[in-house]
């Protein structure tokens, strides 16, 4: 695998300590497979070159083509024709930016530039066989996902969970001078990007649970569910509940999620904010649970109780589970429940 760390010299971020520990980085990722050869590429500026111990074996500099040699100053856009030509000529499978500022402008320019997927403020990466894993916190750092890399790939990392590699006696550097880069403040594309076709049932369902950031702990969000499996139905959320992972992308409610209409919306723990309600308008009737009695949520509702969500998700529960053993015909139809 070839693997290259890359760092601007006239970012004040981009020091010693920054390309030793992208090339710490470079070291744990070239341990899968059959070993990397890595190397470290330092964008420079027109000036003298860079002096540095180097934590590379093979250091190539790249003269005028830091983000400091645009005529305006700082430019993001300079380095990239030279990036370009190097990635071209080299073809690394992994490239690697520190996760700052000026690191993330240059790995997301050059992703859409050189067609490269990237990955963004990866905290750690470990060999897995032959294959690279990332990690990266999803759903608001409640979970840890794990990704198989596929090369070549760039990535942004963050740098303070790498140990520094150390300097090389005698490193090989190569000098190159680079083609002026552009000079515009930033670059604009249009991406067509295609819909993933949503999860079926919410719109459909005929019952609906929707749990609001005051009933979302993993206990209510069990409650909700032997709820919904009572009374036949599906548990939903609002964009906070989605967001934090306890419900899926598609079981939101709201302007920016699914508009429903089922003959019960149970809606317990959401205040009712505009953004949620206009997903609810089209339910036959809404009942709506919150421990604060001026709770917006109240305007849009057809039954209102003003009490904790888990103390009414139980009771409700253990009414229709009892009723359901009972063997009592409309136990599970909504139409009933909204008329008791
Ligand atoms: C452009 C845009 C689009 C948006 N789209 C959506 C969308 O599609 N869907 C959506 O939901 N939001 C959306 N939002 C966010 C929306 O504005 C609200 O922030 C969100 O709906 C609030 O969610 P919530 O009611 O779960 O949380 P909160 O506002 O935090 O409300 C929690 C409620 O729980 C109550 N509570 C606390 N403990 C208990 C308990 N033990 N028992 C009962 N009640 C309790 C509290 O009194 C409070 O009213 C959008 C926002 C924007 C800006």
């Amino acid at each position: 695998m070839r693997i290259v760390g890359i760092v601007d010299a006239s970012c004040p971020g981009h020091g010693g300590d920054t390309a030793a520990r992208l090339m710490g980085a470079a070291a744990r990722a070239g341990a899968c497979g059959g070993g990397a050869e890595a190397s470290l590429w330092c964008m420079a500026d027109g000036g003298p070159a860079p002096r540095r111990p180097w934590p590379a074996g093979r250091v190539v500099i790249a003269e005028g083509a830091s983000a400091a040699a645009g005529a305006s100053g700082h430019c993001p856009e300079a380095p990239l024709k030279a990036l370009e030509a190097l990635v071209r000529e080299h073809r690394p499978d992994l490239l690697l930016f520190p996760a700052d500022r000026a690191g993330r402008e240059l790995a997301v320019r050059l992703s859409a530039r050189a067609g490269i997927p990237c990955s963004l403020d990866v905290p750690d990466l470990a060999p897995d066989g032959d294959r690279l894993l990332l990690f990266r916190e999803i759903y608001n750092g409640n979970l840890e996902a794990v990704f198989p890399c596929e090369t070549p790939h760039i990535l942004t990392l963050r740098l303070s969970g790498f140990e520094p590699a150390a300097p090389f006696a005698d490193p090989e550097i190569v000098r190159v001078r680079a083609e002026a880069g552009g000079d515009a403040p930033c670059v604009c594309r249009n991406v067509l990007v295609e819909a993933v076709e949503p999860e079926k049932g919410l719109e459909d369902a005929g019952l609906v649970v929707v749990c609001g950031a005051g009933f979302a702990s993993e206990s209510a969000m069990e409650q909700a569910n032997a709820l919904a499996g009572a009374l036949g139905g599906v548990v939903a959320g609002t964009r906070p509940v989605g967001i934090d992972g306890r419900v899926p992308p598609s079981r939101i409610v709201g302007i920016s999620g699914t508009q429903i209409q089922p003959r019960l919306c149970l809606v317990l723990g959401a205040s009712g904010a505009r953004a949620f309600a206009v997903g609810i308008y089209g339910s036959a009737c809404i009942v709506g649970v919150n421990t604060d009695a001026q709770a917006p949520l109240f305007k849009s509702c057809d039954a209102a109780a003003v009490c904790d969500a888990g103390e009414f998700a139980r009771a409700l529960t253990d009414i229709v589970s009892s009723k359901g053993k009972r063997g009592g015909a409309d136990a599970r139809d909504p139409r009933r429940m909204s008329q008791g």
